[in-house]
């Protein structure tokens, strides 16, 4: 079977911005955006796409389309350290001699990105606390392709951390960086406010999607409220994503993640109501599907997350099982 890959595409937003639409070869996830803004003689460029052969030329394509070159980015900023956000921030860097600029919380990406070995190991052992059979855990060990590409061209150093206060200026004015844990722990927004502009990353999506890196931060899904409040308490009218369209709704896109979040904590919840049970036992109830190879990662991460959460708030005790975890309602 071949699967049908789409090609990089560049489109005008508003006068001076741009949209850098790239494929990314994950099933469901066809595309993320990079976003190029005018500034002066050259652009800031606001994420990179993923790093895999070709996919410079992607990037170049897309801006081709919009007569933008990599020599004219300035600086590269990212959202977040996940592979599809700075994954080619390396090469740009070089290519275009500027400066990258990041939120200092990157380990999570940059621990393990160039050992994937280190990187599958973390995945085991999320899986083996969560309950996944040894036997099936050998199977994913040992079917994870060794040379597996990390997505990622080379880690870089930031020049620059993006923490709150930091500004960037461009010709559509001044961007003001808000820290946005949650997501990932390096997530960061930023927020132009003459015209109310928001560079949402993975935070807030077009099209709602949940996912939280386990084990990075003590709760991930605090973070991601708290962050929530802080997005919705800047008042955009104009939502750029790491995925999918511009939208204009930002706030009921912020108000349906959270409705979906305290969904997701009281189906966790409901699914313990008939004693302790494991991750792996909860993610059918929490999911309405049921684990894969494929999607084992995200859900379990995702799953164990609430329960963090739901633990920070004394609502569930967690049971060590050997080396699993069973959870129970407090
Ligand atoms: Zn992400
Ligand atoms: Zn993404």
């Amino acid at each position: 079977m071949t699967v049908r890959r789409e090609l990089g595409r560049g489109e005008r937003v508003l006068p001076g911005l741009w949209r850098l639409r790239l494929p990314l070869p994950w099933p469901g996830v066809p595309h993320c955006n990079a976003w190029a803004i005018a500034a002066g003689s050259g652009i800031v460029l606001v994420d990179t796409g993923m790093h895999e052969p070709g996919s410079l030329a992607q990037l170049e394509r897309a801006m081709d389309q919009v007569n933008l070159r990599l020599e004219h980015v300035r600086l590269v900023a990212v959202t977040h350290a996940h592979t599809d956000h700075w994954g080619q921030a390396a090469p740009i860097c070089e290519l275009a001699g500027c400066e990258l600029w990041m939120h200092p919380n990157h380990e999570h990406a940059t621990r393990t990105a160039g050992d994937p070995v280190a990187a599958l190991a973390q995945r085991l052992e999320i899986g083996r606390q969560s309950g996944v059979p040894e036997s099936a855990i050998q199977r994913y060990a040992e079917r994870f392709p060794k040379g597996m590409p990390s997505g990622i061209a080379r880690v870089i150093e930031p020049d620059r951390p993006l923490i709150d206060g930091v500004q960037i200026d461009t010709d559509l004015g001044t961007w003001d960086v808000y820290e946005t844990p949650g997501h990932a722990p390096s997530h960061v927004c930023l927020f132009q406010p003459e015209r109310r502009v928001l560079i949402s990353g993975d935070h807030v999506l077009g099209r709602i999607s949940l996912y939280y890196d386990y084990g990075w931060s003590p709760d991930p899904v605090g973070e991601f409220l708290d962050s929530l409040d802080v997005v919705d308490g800047l008042d955009a009218r104009l939502g750029l994503s790491g995925h999918g369209k511009p939208f204009v709704d930002v706030h009921g896109h912020i108000e349906g993640s959270r409705k979906l979040v305290h969904e997701r904590l009281g189906a966790a919840l409901a699914a313990l109501e008939g004693g302790p049970r494991t991750a792996v036992e909860i993610v059918p109830r929490l999911h309405g599907q049921q684990l894969s190879e494929q999607n084992a990662s995200w859900l379990l991460s995702e799953t164990l997350c609430y329960l963090t959460h739901l633990e920070r708030s004394g609502r569930v005790t967690r049971e060590p099982d050997g080396e699993s975890v069973r959870w129970r309602a407090a």
